[in-house]
Formats: structure tokens, sequence, C-alpha cells
């Protein structure tokens, strides 16, 4: 088979969309005016798909740091962490992730991507086994292909099925690596962390949370799913990123163990590649500190989550099934998915368009994610939006639309 010739398929697809004014293969965002407003073309938006949960991209703390940083350290490092990658605003950022986080050693990552794969990739490996949630994050599914170690996939939220599959294992279960997420990106709802740490207790085996989706989101102090239910002691490794709640880009993961530290002189995506930049070390440092500082953002956060979610749910809408502020709307082929987002965006609304295989049963998904930067009126205006596309004939959808965003 020719080097190109297996994205036949794909380019089909693709044509498809392009043929459409607009195309969920690389939307063009044309200006950013806030974190909750920007344009597509002609289009006004309400930014409603961006995880930028507490509106932190134009903090002007976060702003004012980065712009210190671009005139006193330069747009990049150009090196990696283990050469001369690592300036004095990556080290005192691990510092006040590990105060936050209340673990001994922080190792920062240059995305949450590599921090997956540097840390799960690292520490297993062949005759390892990793027990994972099987509507984890592609970056778990990669680092897992990458260390070699046996998956076993246990039913989406379902400690039972975990506990099963654990009994099975024996006395392997003791050193297996179970892997969930605080909130899952798809569904918007978060793992059964209290059964699951007790299994653990029970059982045995070391647990890693992925709170990509949870810190600055859930916890009296932001720490994520397992400080809201009160078992951060029963997680050995916290995954985080910075793309999200802390507005830049960069990865981190936490642990109290005595030898992660040493993960960092092992693990490939974190020697091989540069490190983050210091404008974004510096305004993640800000934002983790708006986000300490600031607690009423999350309490906003959880208001317009709750707004949103009823608002659609009284429309009739099948929404995820917790309230978070990644709120689904499933729908039930890809041509109305595609329907959909674009009629949004007509409407003034920008969410994520989500298509099989990346959805579960060939359903399709727009994805809501609610900002504590939005506005209630900005939240009416979104709930209005679709209510109008209840009412609107489907004659622009677009046919054969399948593929991935
Ligand atoms: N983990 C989860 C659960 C995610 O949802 C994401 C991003 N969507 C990542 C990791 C990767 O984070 P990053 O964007 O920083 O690479």
């Amino acid at each position: 088979m020719a080097l190109f010739d297996k994205f036949n398929k794909l380019i089909q697809e693709r044509a498809t969309f392009i043929q459409t004014e607009l195309s969920p293969f690389g939307t063009r965002i044309d200006e950013i005016y806030s974190p909750t407003e920007g344009r597509i073309g002609e289009c006004r938006v309400i930014l409603a798909g961006t995880n930028n949960y507490l509106g932190l991209t134009f903090d002007p703390t976060c702003l004012d740091a980065a712009r210190q940083s671009l005139e006193h350290e330069g747009t990049g490092t150009t090196g990696s962490r283990m050469a001369n990658g690592s300036y004095s605003g990556h080290i005192a950022l691990e510092a006040e992730l590990a105060d936050f986080f209340q673990r001994r050693s922080v190792i920062l990552f240059s995305t949450g991507y590599l921090a997956n794969l540097g840390t799960i990739g690292t520490l297993t490996g062949p005759g390892d086994i990793v027990l994972l949630d099987a509507d984890c994050h592609a970056s778990i599914y990669d680092a897992c292909k990458l260390s070699g170690a046996q998956i076993i996939r246990f039913r989406h939220n379902d400690a039972h099925d975990l506990e099963r599959r654990m009994l099975r294992l024996g006395e392997q279960a003791k050193d297996a690596l179970i892997i969930v997420e605080g909130i899952y990106s798809m569904l918007g709802d978060y793992a059964p962390l209290k059964e699951i740490a007790e299994i653990k207790r029970q059982l045995g085996g070391y647990l890693l949370v992925d709170e990509a989706h949870s810190v600055g989101v859930m916890g009296k102090h932001g720490r994520g799913l397992a400080e809201e239910l009160n078992v951060e002691s029963d997680v050995d490794i916290v995954l985080g990123t910075f793309s999200k709640t802390l507005g830049a880009i960069g990865g981190f993961a936490a642990s109290h163990h005595p030898e992660f530290n040493l993960l960092r002189y092992a693990s490939r995506p974190y020697i091989f590649t540069a490190s983050p930049s210091p404008a974004s070390i510096a305004s993640v440092r800000a934002a983790l500190q708006v986000m300490i500082d600031q607690p009423e953002l999350r309490t906003r956060l959880w208001a317009n989550a709750r707004h949103l979610h009823k608002g659609l749910v009284d429309l009739g809408y099948c929404v995820g099934p917790q309230v978070s502020p990644v709120i689904p709307v499933l729908l039930e082929s890809p041509e109305k998915g595609m329907f959909f987002w674009q009629k949004l965006i007509k409407h003034g609304v920008y969410v994520n368009l989500v298509l099989p295989p990346a959805t579960p049963s060939g359903q399709a998904l727009v994805r809501c994610s609610v900002s504590a930067a939005h506005t209630p009126e900005q939240i009416d205006r979104i709930i209005g939006a679709f209510a109008q596309l209840m009412a609107e004939p489907r004659k622009e959808a677009v046919s054969n639309a399948q593929g991935a965003t």
C-alpha cells in the first residue's frame, strides 16, 4: 500500500465537509475578543467550547506576568528541561504546584498529552498491568501503547467491573496501575472515585487520576475530584494540564512517592522535547494564584453550569448524565451533529463538534463548555440558540458526514 493511500477515506470525508461554508476540520477563530467572545468568519460568537473554565486567558495579572517574562526571558527556552530548558520559573512552578497539591514531587511537561505519555509510559512497561476506564483520553491510551504494558479496560465509571477484573488478577492486582479521570472530557461525568479508592484499599494497586478537566473546577481549593470526594490520600499520582483552567500550555504530574522525582531522568517525553515557554510558565504561575485567591470564580462557574444544563434539559435535549462545566448535547447522527454545529455558529454560539469514532455507538455530540467568565445573559443566549434550533428544519444538514474532530 502506498504510503499516503491510507488517507483516501479521510480525504473523501474531508471533501464532504469542505464543500460547506463552515467546516469542523480546522475551524478558524478569526478574532478573540475575550475569554467568552470571538469571531468566526462573519459570525460574532459566544465561545462555549473552550475549556477556559475560570476564564483566565485574559486575566490582567496573568497577562502582565506573561508580558514581563517575554521582556526579560524571551520567546522560548529553545531546549529540553534536561538541557538548557529549566528556568527558575519552571522550578518555582513545580514547587508551587507541589505545595498546592500537597505532594512531595511535581514534574512539569510541555503539554498534558506529554505528561500522560511521560508518566504512564515510563512507570509501566512490558510485564506491568494497567487497568483503565474505557472512556479515558487518547493520551492515556497512547501512553499505555507506548509502554507495552498489558491493558485491561473496565466499563466506563463502573467500579464493580473494575473490582471484578482486579479479583481475576489475584496477586498481580497489587502492582497494577489503575487510571481514571476526574471529569471525563466527552460526557462531562466524573469517576466514582470513592468506590475506586475503596477497591484499591481492599485489593491493592496504584491509582492515577487525570484531573485535566477538574483542577480549578472541583474541590474546596480546586485540587480536583479527589479533593471533592476526600480521597486524596488514596491517589498515588495526579495528572494535570495548563491548557484548560490555567489558560496556557503545559502539563504536570504530582506524587508523594519518594522515588517519583527520579522519573524525570528516565522519561523520554520529558527529556527529548523543549520545555514550555517562559511566558507560558509565568502566566500559569499567576493563574494558579488567581485560582487560589478567588474561589468565587468556582462558585460562578458552577452556577453557570447548572444554568446551562437546566436550560438544555428544559428544552428537551439529551445532555450528559451529571451536571458539570462540560455539557454534551447528544444527537442521533453525525448529520444532525454537523447541522447543529453549523447552525449554532450562525446563531452566534461556538461549541465543539464530536463525531464517531470519538463518540460511542455512532452518535454525535455538540459539547458545550462553560466558563466562570460567561455572564448569565450569555448563558441565556446559548440556551436561546439551542431553542431556535429545535424549531428549524434540517435542510442544511451535510450528508455522509463522518470522522472525528
Ligand atoms: N488528559 C485529558 C483528560 C484531556 O482531556 C486532555 C486534553 N483534552 C489532555 C489530557 C491533554 O492535555 P493537553 O491539551 O495539555 O495536551
